[in-house]
């Protein structure tokens, strides 16, 4: 699960000070729709990214069906103690950072031009749905967008040797990965987590 990177550029992000900056910039919105969630400037492309949490909208509902059941039954008022805080608990799980338009109105989903699908060749370590890999080692050593484009895996099948998933962006060196017979994916630390076959040649750039 992606946790450590934007997004948009695929860059290492400082969640601290992308929040400061967010917080800086949209003060009042901040406040009014920010709760328990964190929402970041990317200081490296300047595009938005939020973590809403995936079940939020089930608490959501399952907080007032409880309420209701409460004023039909008050002997559930007991087992409140223990259901309220779970809630909670589940409600403020962290989701992976998602793309935020630039008027906050909802996440901007991946393009599906920019659909990605692999073999995979040989694992070397987990790969998490929602995770951000690197077909470039230095990748944060240039400038955003300049590079070949992360993945985003949307979705792995172990069994079948099958990687789905979507480029962050457009980029020529995109078109040039995709034609290799094996391309390396690195994780944050730039160990190689899998070597691939992109299944369909691209022609973007
Ligand atoms: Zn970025």
């Amino acid at each position: 699960m992606n946790r450590t990177r934007c997004p948009w550029c695929g860059k290492l992000i400082d969640k601290e000070a992308d929040s400061a900056e967010y917080r800086k910039k949209y003060f009042y919105l901040h406040m009014k729709i920010s709760f328990g969630r964190h929402y970041g400037i990317c200081s490296h492309c300047g595009k938005i990214y939020n973590d809403v949490p995936r079940s939020a909208l089930i608490c959501l509902i399952a907080w007032f069906a409880y309420f209701g059941f409460l004023m039909i039954l008050p002997i559930a008022m007991y087992s409140a103690i223990i259901v309220l805080p779970l809630l909670v608990i589940i409600s403020s799980k962290p989701s992976h950072f998602k793309r935020i338009d630039d008027n906050l109105s909802g996440v901007v989903k991946h393009e599906e031009k920019l659909r990605a699908k692999a073999n995979i060749c040989k694992q070397y370590y987990d790969i998490l749905p929602n995770e951000i890999l690197l077909l470039s080692k230095d990748h944060d050593a240039h400038e955003p967008f300049s590079r070949v484009s992360p993945i985003s895996v949307s979705k792995l099948d172990e069994k079948a040797g099958i990687l789905e998933g979507y480029w962050l962006y457009d980029n020529c060196d995109n078109a040039y990965f995709a034609s290799l017979d094996r391309v390396h994916l690195y994780d944050d630390e730039g160990n190689v987590v899998a070597d691939i076959t992109f299944k369909e040649k691209i022609q973007n750039g």
